[in-house]
């Protein structure tokens, strides 16, 4: 990394952490991380005000940040579909939500869950409502697969929580 003298770190510092515009404009965590790593670069210790205050800032931004919250909806029954004809009788990949279908995002969920319901999956990871199916009540849900050998290995029963 190309060194900095100590006076172009201050200015760094003073237009990051001054100035309200610029502060707001950058990622204020980003930036106390970089200004540390800087910091280190040149040589300065951990009990170096510059690199505590850098930490104080990114563990303030840290704890200010919404953390998403998961709530335990239940275990359901998850089955995979693709695009294809026998899954869908179109082949057009349009969802009931009027979005393209896309493996890694899309899940047809029951009405219960709005259409952007954002699912978080045991196992498998976070979907969006963004389907329905008519086989798909209760404790059921189709995930979007890319095809029919992948929707047989997901096939199972999951933890599934909404994400908000
Ligand atoms: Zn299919």
């Amino acid at each position: 990394m190309k060194k900095i003298g100590i006076i172009g770190l201050v200015i760094v510092l003073l237009l990051v952490f001054s100035s309200p515009a610029l502060a707001a404009w950058t990622n204020r965590q980003t930036k106390a991380h970089e200004i540390a790593e800087i910091a280190r670069s040149i040589g300065l210790g951990e009990n170096d005000p510059i690199i505590k205050r850098a930490q104080e800032i990114w563990l303030e931004d840290y704890y200010n940040s919404p953390q998403p919250t998961k709530t335990y909806l239940g275990t359901y029954y998850i089955t995979g579909y693709d695009i294809c004809y026998s899954c869908c009788g179109k082949v057009d990949g349009i969802t009931a939500s009027g979005v393209k279908a896309r493996v890694g995002r899309t899940i047809a969920a029951p009405s219960n869950l709005p259409f952007g319901t954002k699912l978080y999956i045991e196992g498998i990871g976070e979907r969006i409502v963004e389907d329905r199916g008519g086989s798909i009540t209760g404790q059921r849900l189709d995930l979007l697969c890319n095809n029919h050998s992948e929707c047989y290995a997901v096939t199972g029963y999951y933890k599934v929580y909404i994400v908000k």
